[in-house]
């Protein structure tokens, strides 16, 4: 409108200089300047227009901007209390790159790609202190702060008593221990930037006597005044019980160690991964891609172990979190 107006009014302009004698350029140039401080001062066409025409001028004209107009950036955390054990669950949504998390609690988050922002698992460590804690997560110029509250959960106490010559050869035996520190330690570093699991985890067994060992519980071990942790759930079967897949993943270890037998750990990606102990046989391979359900291997009593059972933990990095609530739905990541 602007420009035509511009025109007309150039047009008439000049129209006017018609029976003057031909204006060198430097006055047209003059002249233009005049025209246009005339325009401005002018109203501008749509406030001609009645209110009804002009809402919807301005809706049909705004309208395709406002779909490329981004969303603002929110953060929001699962839940701002949660038992030792469980892990939290951040969400930044309408940002790509850029989210940035600290947090007094002994894990920082890392973010990656997850549906229409970014993610992080935020776990709490069966050994953290219960008691208040902040996080502050950063993204696109903006500060969110929270504040956690990590809540009391009461661990099994247990006596177990071992063969001394099993004991010897697994958790004694720095051999074993080495083993252990080159082959797995360096995999729970490994953070993939893709999700592979989805939904619920499946029970890694198809069926189990009993739940002899629970996660975190506390373990004493022939007589011994210094306690152990367990990292995870033992679940006693028969030998050669399947064992499965609890979700999607890739398989970035499956072979035998002294420690903890014929092992299989899944990486299912943003740092989840599981861990299955003390196998008779393995059923797959590192690299092998695997889904929810897959076989991995058949129940044994392989490593550190007093009969046929599996030992199964899932883990983010550093810190093994219940398994359970995975499994039945009420995980904060699921
Ligand atoms: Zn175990």
């Amino acid at each position: 409108m602007y420009q035509k107006s511009f025109a007309i009014l150039l047009a008439l302009a000049l129209a006017g200089c018609n029976s003057a004698p031909a204006r060198e350029p430097i006055n047209l140039v003059s002249s233009t300047a005049e025209i246009h401080h005339t325009i401005s001062s002018e109203p501008e066409p749509a406030q001609l227009l009645s209110k009804a025409e002009s809402e919807s001028t301005l809706e049909s004209s705004s309208a395709p901007e406002s779909q490329i107009e981004p969303a603002t950036p929110q953060v929001t955390l699962s839940s701002q209390s949660a038992p030792l054990g469980e892990a939290l669950f951040i969400h930044a949504s309408a940002v790509s790159e850029g989210v940035t998390a600290q947090t007094t609690l002994p894990h920082q988050p890392k973010f990656f790609l997850d549906g229409d922002g970014m993610s992080a698992l935020l776990p709490i460590a069966y050994t953290t202190p219960v008691g208040n804690y902040q996080l502050t997560v950063s993204a696109a110029a903006q500060t969110w702060r929270f504040e956690i509250v990590v809540q009391e959960r009461s661990f099994q106490v247990q006596q177990l008593t071992m063969d001394s010559a099993t004991e010897e050869e697994t958790a004694l035996s720095a051999q074993a221990n080495w083993e252990w520190e080159q082959k797995i330690e360096p995999l729970k570093a490994i953070s993939t930037p893709e999700k592979y699991w989805e939904g619920t985890f499946l029970q890694p067994v198809e069926s189990y006597s009993e739940i002899t060992t629970e996660y975190g519980a506390i373990r004493y071990t022939n007589g011994s005044k210094v306690a152990s942790r367990h990292s995870g759930t033992d679940y006693a079967a028969k030998a050669g019980t399947q064992v499965y897949a609890t979700n999607h993943g890739v398989i970035l270890f499956a072979d035998f160690l002294q420690l903890t037998g014929n092992t299989v750990v899944i990486d299912h990606g943003f740092g989840l991964k599981s861990f299955y102990y003390h196998m008779d046989s393995l059923d797959t391979q590192a690299g092998a891609v695997v889904k929810r359900g897959d076989p991995v291997g058949k129940v044994g009593s392989t490593g550190y172990s007093t009969g046929p059972h599996l030992h199964y933990s899932l883990l983010v990095n550093n810190i093994f979190i219940n398994p359970q609530t995975a499994i039945d739905g009420t995980a904060a990541f699921i």
